[in-house]
């Protein structure tokens, strides 16, 4: 019997709802283990001693998400990175764009609908949105804006009857069905600009889709009802840096292109969930 803890730090909560929809098989892990922290689930205030599986969702921005992570790293034997925010910074990575104190007066004092000057004190930012594995090690991760629920029930079965679970190795567009020809329009298109060819790979239409540089294991539901993929479930296995493995997958397209393209305006779009641990990101680092 594990002791179970389930957190949600710098996210939206949505990967705990989808935790919830386990239905069943939840309802078979909680009984045949011990949750000991779930705000979702139970009402505890202390993060408890002994955690044999702490599964973190969310990011870190403040000091007070990163004592929490470390100290429950401290206390849990095994950290399960729970959704492309835990994972990778997800889409609150791309605050990173804009630095610290420069994010927090563009929001608070340029922006329509905050009341200028009232930018709030009370917590303690890091200049940066973090992947928990910035302050901690991690030992597993579940991908995902939200995670597939096959994926969270895998890993935490596989964890809990003593297996170590497998990471996906396929791409996006192992499970996409779409025609691929080899051939390249020259420029590049938004999906609300144009109707795609519902048959054809949208890369190849123009289209920004991101998956041949996107884990796969998903089953490509937004290519398949006609969406481009955003890259929600991070790089490939082995892959270090999503956004210049899509560069790479791009070259076909690029080379038709009769615009020029630019790396950091589309830099939002080749690492939407990935840019807060991106070489990219690295670099601009440095610069400061
Ligand atoms: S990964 Fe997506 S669903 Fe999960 S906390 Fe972040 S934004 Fe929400
Ligand atoms: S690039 Fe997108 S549309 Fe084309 S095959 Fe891959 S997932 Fe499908
Ligand atoms: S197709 Fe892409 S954006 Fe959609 S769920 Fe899969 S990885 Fe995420």
């Amino acid at each position: 019997m594990a002791r179970i803890l389930l957190i949600g730090l710098a996210g939206d909560s949505g990967c705990q709802v989808a935790a919830l929809g386990l239905h069943e098989a939840l309802v078979d892990i909680l009984v045949a283990n011990e949750p000991i922290y779930a705000p979702t689930l139970l009402d505890a205030k202390e993060i408890p001693d002994d955690i044999d599986v702490a599964i973190v969702e969310g990011g870190i921005r403040n000091t007070h998400e990163e004592e929490m992570i470390k100290e429950i790293r401290e206390k849990s034997k095994v950290v399960i990175a729970l959704g492309a925010c835990a994972a990778f910074g997800g889409i609150p990575g791309l605050a990173n764009l804009r630095h610290g104190k420069e994010l927090m007066n563009e929001i608070y004092n340029n922006h329509r609908g905050t009341d200028r000057g009232t930018i709030p004190t009370h917590l303690e930012s890091l200049p940066e949105q973090h992947p928990i594995k910035h302050f901690v090690k991690v030992d597993y991760i579940i991908p995902g804006c939200p995670p597939e629920i096959t994926d969270i029930a895998g890993t935490l079965t596989s964890l809990l009857g003593g297996k170590e679970p497998e990471y996906n190795s396929t791409q996006v567009c192992d499970d996409c069905p779409k025609e691929r020809l080899g051939e390249y329009e020259t420029s590049l298109k938004r999906i609300h600009e144009e109707i795609p060819d519902a048959d054809r790979c949208l890369l190849e239409q123009g289209f920004f889709c991101m998956g041949p540089a996107t884990m796969g294991g998903c089953g490509a539901p937004c290519p398949q009802s006609g969406n481009t993929c955003e890259g929600c479930r991070g790089s490939c296995l082995d892959v270090d840096d999503q956004g210049m493995a899509m560069i790479d997958a791009m070259t076909g397209l690029l080379t038709q292109l009769k615009d020029e393209f630019d790396p950091n305006l589309y830099s939002a779009m080749l690492y939407r969930f990935t840019y807060a641990e991106s070489v990219v990101a690295e670099l601009a680092r440095r610069k400061k």
